[in-house]
C-alpha cells in the first residue's frame, strides 16, 4: 500500500514524444504515436521503482485529436483524481493541440490537484530526445505538494492551461505563455514557481459532458483577413454549426464583409465570439462592438470556451468572456 497521494498516474495520449523515425538523425520524417506509455516511462531511469501508474487512453498524432478522446481522458482524469492515494495525473500528449486539451481539462475539471500535460519535439529516437527529461520534470511538478490545475511541462519550463500556447513547429523550446510568462521552471528535479496555479473554475463537469461526443456542439473558427469573402459562415450555418469565434484582426477587429455574414449569422441564432489573430496581448473591449469577445483566449481555447458555454447554458453562450 503506498503512502496517501504517493502515486502518479501517466496517461498515454501519443504524439511525438511516442513518435519514431528510422533514423535517429531524422527529426521531422518521423510517425508519430508509435511507442506506448510503458515504453516511454522505462526511458526515464530516474523513475524507476517510483510509484507510477501507466494508462494508455489513446495512441495518436494530436493534429487528429478528437472530442471523443478528450471525452474519455476527462473522465479517466475525474476517476483517478477521485483516489486519495494518486498525487497527481502526468499525460503524455502531441505538441499540435496540447493546448486545447489543456484549457479543456481546465474548464472540464478544474483539479485541485495537478493535471501535467508532457510532451516532446523531438521523436523517442531522436539522438536529441527531449521527451524522458520532459517526462521526468512532469513527474516532478504532479508530486509537488499543493500543485493543482492542469500546466504543460516542456524544455524546463511550467506553464498554465490558460496561456500555453506553441509558438515555433521545430526548435525545442517550442511554447511560451504570452504576457502571462511561465508559471514556473523546474531545475534539476525541483520546482521554481513565479505565479499561482491555474484555478479556473469548471463550466461543465466531465460527468455532464454528453456520451456522444459527436452531439456536443459544434463550433468553428474562421479568420478575419485581407479580402475575406465570408461565404464561409453560410455554409458553416447550413451544417448546422452552433458557434463561431472569429479570429479577428488586431483588437478585434473584422473585415467589413465577413463582419455582415457574421451579424446575420447571430441574427439567426448563432452564436458569435471574437477573439485576435495577434500571439500576444487581448482584445480591449471599446464598448461598441458587435460580438462577445473571448477575453484573452485564444482562437482555439475560445473554440473550447464557447462549445462548453453552449453545453452549460445554451441560451447564456451570446454572453462576453468576461476574464
Ligand atoms: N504532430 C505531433 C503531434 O501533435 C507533433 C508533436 O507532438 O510535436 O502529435
Amino acid at each position: 500500500m503506498q503512502n496517501e497521494s504517493s502515486i502518479v498516474v501517466v496517461l498515454g495520449t501519443g504524439g511525438t514524444i511516442a513518435g519514431a523515425a528510422s533514423e535517429v538523425t531524422d527529426n521531422v520524417g518521423y510517425v508519430a504515436a508509435q511507442r506506448g506509455v510503458a515504453q516511454l516511462l522505462a526511458a526515464v531511469p530516474a523513475l524507476a521503482g517510483a510509484p507510477i501508474e501507466a494508462e494508455q487512453i489513446a495512441q495518436l498524432d494530436s493534429k487528429d485529436m478528437t472530442h471523443a478522446v478528450w471525452h474519455t481522458l476527462a473522465l479517466r482524469c475525474a476517476h483517478h483524481l477521485a483516489r486519495p492515494e494518486v498525487a497527481g495525473i502526468v499525460i503524455t500528449h502531441g505538441t499540435d493541440t496540447l493546448e486545447e486539451t489543456a484549457w479543456f481539462l481546465q474548464r472540464t475539471l478544474a483539479p485541485a490537484r495537478p493535471i501535467v500535460l508532457a510532451a516532446a519535439m523531438r521523436p523517442a529516437t531522436a539522438l536529441q530526445a527531449d521527451g524522458p527529461q520532459n517526462l521526468l520534470d512532469a513527474v516532478t511538478v504532479a508530486r509537488t505538494p499543493g500543485a493543482r490545475g492542469v500546466t504543460a511541462l516542456l524544455a524546463g519550463r511550467l506553464h498554465a492551461a490558460a496561456d500555453v500556447r506553441k509558438v515555433h513547429p521545430y526548435r525545442l523550446d517550442a511554447f511560451a505563455s504570452g504576457d502571462a510568462g511561465p508559471l514556473g521552471v523546474v531545475e534539476e528535479g525541483v520546482l521554481r514557481r513565479f505565479r499561482e496555479w491555474p484555478c479556473e473554475p469548471s463550466l461543465v463537469g466531465a460527468a455532464q459532458l454528453p456520451a456522444d461526443a459527436g452531439a456536443w456542439p459544434a463550433v468553428e473558427i474562421v479568420t478575419s483577413h485581407a479580402g475575406a469573402s465570408g461565404a464561409i459562415v453560410a455554409a458553416l450555418c447550413a451544417a448546422g454549426t452552433r458557434g463561431i469565434v472569429v479570429a479577428a484582426t488586431g483588437n478585434g477587429s473584422v473585415h467589413e464583409r465577413l463582419e455582415r455574414a457574421l451579424a446575420a449569422a447571430q441574427d439567426a441564432g448563432v452564436s458569435v465570439w471574437r477573439s485576435t489573430r495577434c500571439l500576444d496581448g487581448r482584445i480591449i473591449d471599446s464598448g461598441d462592438t458587435a460580438f462577445p469577445s473571448a477575453g484573452a483566449l485564444t482562437p482555439t481555447k475560445a473554440r473550447i470556451e464557447l462549445m462548453l458555454r453552449l453545453m452549460a447554458a445554451p441560451s447564456a453562450a451570446q454572453a462576453a468572456r468576461s476574464s
